[in-house]
Order: C-alpha cells, then sequence, then structure tokens
C-alpha cells in the first residue's frame, strides 16, 4: 500500500458520460499502480438534480468497465451537519459571512459592472456589515483581496490567478445548503484525498478552492487536470457527435476492455502503443504521459478496437454476452446450439457484439422466409437432386464433425460433377435464410445434423 488517496466524485445528475468514464478510469489506475486508494464520492448536494436513477447508472457504468474501487460509494447528502459546522467555523473565524443582496441587487450590480466594462464580480457589499436583518441571506466566503493563488498542476505545470480576478464565493445557499466549491474541499481534505485528478473544466474551480483549503487549516492536495475530450470537429464532444454515455456503448455492442483501452488513449500515449491488457495499463499507466491538448474522439478507432476484442475474446465469454444481445433481437438461446460454437463461427466477422448477434440469430431460429433474392438464384427446381441427395449424405454421417461433413459434400460433389460454388450458396439459404454466413461446414457443425437435416427438407418443400 501507499499513501496515494484519489477519488472520483461524479454528480448524479446523469449517465456516466466518456469523459467522467476517462476521468475516473485514470484515478482507478493510478490507483492500482501505486496500490494506492480509489475513493468513489457521489456529490449530490444539489438535490433537485441528482437522482437515485443517475447513481445506479453510474455505478452501473463503472461496474460494466471494471473500475472497482476501494472506499464508498460515500453520498455528500449524508455530510450535510459536518458542512454547517465548518460554515460555522468559518463565520466565527471572521473567514465569512452572511450576505443579504437580493436577486435584484445582484443583478443590477452585474449589469452595472458590466457596463462600466468591468467582471461581473459581486462587489463585497456584505463583507463589512454586523447586522444580521431577519431575511434571507446566503454564507459567502472572504477571499482574499490581493495577490495570487498558485498552484503546480501535475498535467499543465503551474497555473496562477490574481486574487483580484476572483470574488467572494457563495458557499452556503440561502436554503441552508453547501456549494460544491465548498463541500468538495471538505470532503477531499477529511477524506485524505492527496491527488485530485479531474476534468480541465474544474481549473477555475481549483483556484476557488485553495483559498477554502487555506482558510480551513487543511493541506492542499496536488492537483491533475485532465485535457477535455472534443469531437472531430474539435468543438467540446457532445450529443452531436453520437453516442456520449458509456452504456450506450454496451448496448451498441461494444465490450468494456475496448471502452477501457480505447478511453485511456484518448489523452494518454505510451509510445505508439495501441493495445493494452489491463494489467499493462496498471503497469504503465502515469500522469507523466498524459498530454496537454485535448482528446479527439475517434468512433472509428473504437471499433477498431472492439473488433480486435471480439477477434481475440474468450468465446465462452462472449457467448455468455451474446444471450443478451440476442435476446434483445428477441431471439432466445435456451435451445439450439452451444454458445461457444457459435461465437467461434462469428468471432472473425463481426465488429460488435450486435453485429455478431444478428449473424448468430440463425442458428436459433430457422429461417421461415427466406431472402428473395437469394431464393430466386439459389433455391430452384433444378437444386433437388443435389439436395436429396446431400440430405442423403449427411444423414448417413455417423460422427457428425468438420471433416466428416466435409467428405459427405466430396461424395455429393463427386457423383453431380457439381463444385461447392454450386452447392454451398443453395444450402446456405436453406440453413440461414440468406446469402451471407460464416463457412458452410462450420454453420452445419454448429447446427448440428437433426437441425441441418430439417432445414435442408424445409427448403425442399420451398423448392416444390
Ligand atoms: N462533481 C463534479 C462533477 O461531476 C466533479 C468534482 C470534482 O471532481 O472535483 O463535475
Amino acid at each position: 500500500m501507499s499513501d496515494l488517496r484519489v477519488r472520483f466524485a461524479p454528480s448524479p445528475t446523469g449517465t456516466l458520460h466518456i469523459g467522467g468514464a476517462r476521468t475516473a478510469l485514470f484515478n482507478y489506475l493510478l490507483a492500482c499502480k501505486e496500490q494506492g486508494t480509489f475513493v468513489l464520492r457521489i456529490e449530490d448536494t444539489d438535490t433537485e438534480r441528482s437522482t437515485q436513477q443517475s447513481v445506479d447508472a453510474i455505478l452501473q457504468a463503472m461496474e460494466w468497465l471494471g473500475l472497482s474501487y476501494d472506499e464508498g460509494p460515500i453520498y455528500q447528502s449524508e455530510r450535510f451537519e459536518l458542512y454547517k459546522t465548518k460554515v460555522a467555523q468559518l463565520l466565527d473565524a471572521g473567514l465569512a459571512y452572511r450576505c443579504y443582496c437580493t436577486a435584484e441587487e445582484l443583478e443590477a450590480k452585474r449589469e452595472k459592472a458590466m457596463k462600466s466594462g468591468g467582471k461581473p464580480r459581486y462587489d463585497g457589499t456584505c463583507r463589512q456589515r454586523s447586522d444580521q436583518p431577519d431575511a434571507p441571506f446566503v454564507v459567502r466566503f472572504k477571499s482574499p483581496q490581493a495577490g495570487v493563488v498558485s498552484f503546480v498542476d501535475r498535467i499543465k505545470g503551474t497555473i496562477s490567478v490574481d486574487y483580484a480576478e476572483l470574488d467572494d464565493l457563495i458557499i452556503q445557499r440561502s436554503d441552508g445548503t453547501p456549494t460544491y466549491n465548498f463541500v468538495v474541499v471538505i470532503d477531499d481534505a477529511e477524506m485524505g484525498i492527496n491527488l485530485v485528478i479531474r476534468g480541465d473544466d474544474h481549473v477555475n474551480n481549483t483556484v476557488r478552492q485553495i483559498p477554502i483549503y487555506e482558510a480551513l487549516g487543511y493541506q492542499v492536495p496536488e492537483f491533475a487536470h485532465v485535457p477535455m475530450i472534443l469531437g472531430a470537429d474539435k468543438k467540446r464532444l457532445s450529443k452531436r457527435h453520437g453516442a456520449t454515455s458509456v452504456m450506450d456503448y454496451r448496448t451498441m455492442g461494444y465490450l468494456p476492455e475496448a471502452m477501457v483501452n480505447y478511453l485511456v488513449r484518448l489523452g494518454w500515449s505510451y509510445g505508439d502503443q495501441e493495445i493494452f491488457s489491463r494489467d499493462e495499463l496498471i503497469e504503465k499507466f502515469s500522469l507523466e504521459n498524459v498530454g496537454r491538448a485535448a482528446g479527439v474522439f475517434n468512433p472509428d478507432k473504437l471499433l477498431w478496437l472492439n473488433e480486435h476484442y471480439i477477434k481475440t475474446g474468450d468465446p465462452r465469454r462472449l457467448g455468455q454476452l451474446l444471450v443478451g444481445y440476442l435476446a434483445d433481437l428477441g431471439v432466445s438461446t435456451d435451445q439450439g446450439p452451444e454458445l461457444e460454437a457459435v461465437v467461434k463461427t462469428l468471432q472473425d466477422r463481426a465488429k460488435t457484439m450486435v453485429e455478431m448477434a444478428e449473424g448468430a440469430a440463425f442458428y436459433y431460429r430457422a429461417p421461415e422466409t427466406y431472402d428473395p433474392k437469394a431464393a430466386e438464384k439459389n433455391l430452384t427446381d433444378d437444386k433437388r437432386p443435389v439436395l436429396d441427395l446431400l440430405i442423403e449424405e449427411l444423414a448417413n454421417v455417423e460422427d457428425f464433425c468438420h471433416d466428416t461433413i466435409e467428405q459427405a459434400f466430396q461424395k455429393v460433389m463427386e457423383q453431380t460433377g457439381l463444385k461447392l460454388g454450386k452447392i454451398g450458396p443453395t444450402v446456405r439459404v436453406a440453413l440461414t435464410g440468406g446469402s451471407t454466413s460464416p463457412s458452410i461446414y462450420d454453420v452445419i457443425a454448429v447446427l448440428g445434423q437433426q437441425e441441418t437435416l430439417a432445414r435442408l427438407r424445409k427448403a425442399l418443400t420451398f423448392l416444390s
């Protein structure tokens, strides 16, 4: 064990997105590599936008990606008491104050500031107030008014901002709930987080959080802000670029290992290596190799990785996964050939599990109709003698397997003088209903003798 403590802190206001998943992955990998501790914290202080459904969706996505955590999930909504005591601590120390400015007053100040070319910052009206009128108030943190806040980001290098740029942040809303920038400091500090890895959309928050750490007497952690992810048009990744929710990729037939491999390379590199097992990632991942430039989401590359992992995947495991994808197509696998055998015939040709399921459906569902074009060409009456013969030969096979099936075909070819190119397409339509499938001997071997004969016989009735 090392004393590294990192965390992933999603807000449960939607599903887990590509960017969040990558942040979670980087934290997970570093914790595994350094044998540190990975904490999952659910940032649900925004009670209006947070939902249990989103929490479940995030947990499910993390499980799918195999991003296990050592502590948590810890819910901020269960920690309001702690945050309250910290607000009181700052108020008592004169490091925060009650602000009674109304929304209208603030809007007027904003407009005035904008008109005079200034930034729409809070002007500190209530800073000096000592009365406590019986009116709604927020609590603001007294941001230092001079000097510079500065930190060394593990990815971006030194980042500094003049305190003059920052106004007095609201740390508690008028309904008494604490705000993100405040609770995140308390939680990261109280949970002993010593390295915060998150998206670089939070850099502006970090400079606001650092003075709060200091005011509360906490040690400031290290920070690593990961550049954001863009679409091919170099705009921030959004729905316009396709699916952004991680679990949508499962629905589309992607394997979690492809997703993980893809996500890690979005912003991190190791020479020109593209394919990494999980163990390799844990061994090789480091913040030093996270780039400073934004990553561009490339769906083609994700598909390429998926194809690779399907091709090289364990057929038994893929078979288990296939069940769900077939069920989505309304195909039951309760009866029919062994899944593992089915997968083996399709692994080389499917880019996604959805494609594999589409290609596998015929194994479990005998064709009810035949593809009209394929039938017109191949299920013609002149094929009757060869089908008759093939049925006879296949029925006589004792040890039904690829080789004996091939021998049966050889006999039919010798007796009819027809080549496989003439017989194969007919058999294929008869067995699968269409004109594309894995090798015909494989298909027959997997379907089994009885089912093959039944389908060939049925095709014969179609000929007449
Ligand atoms: N809850 C924040 C979010 O989902 C992340 C906060 C953080 O990582 O500090 O954007």
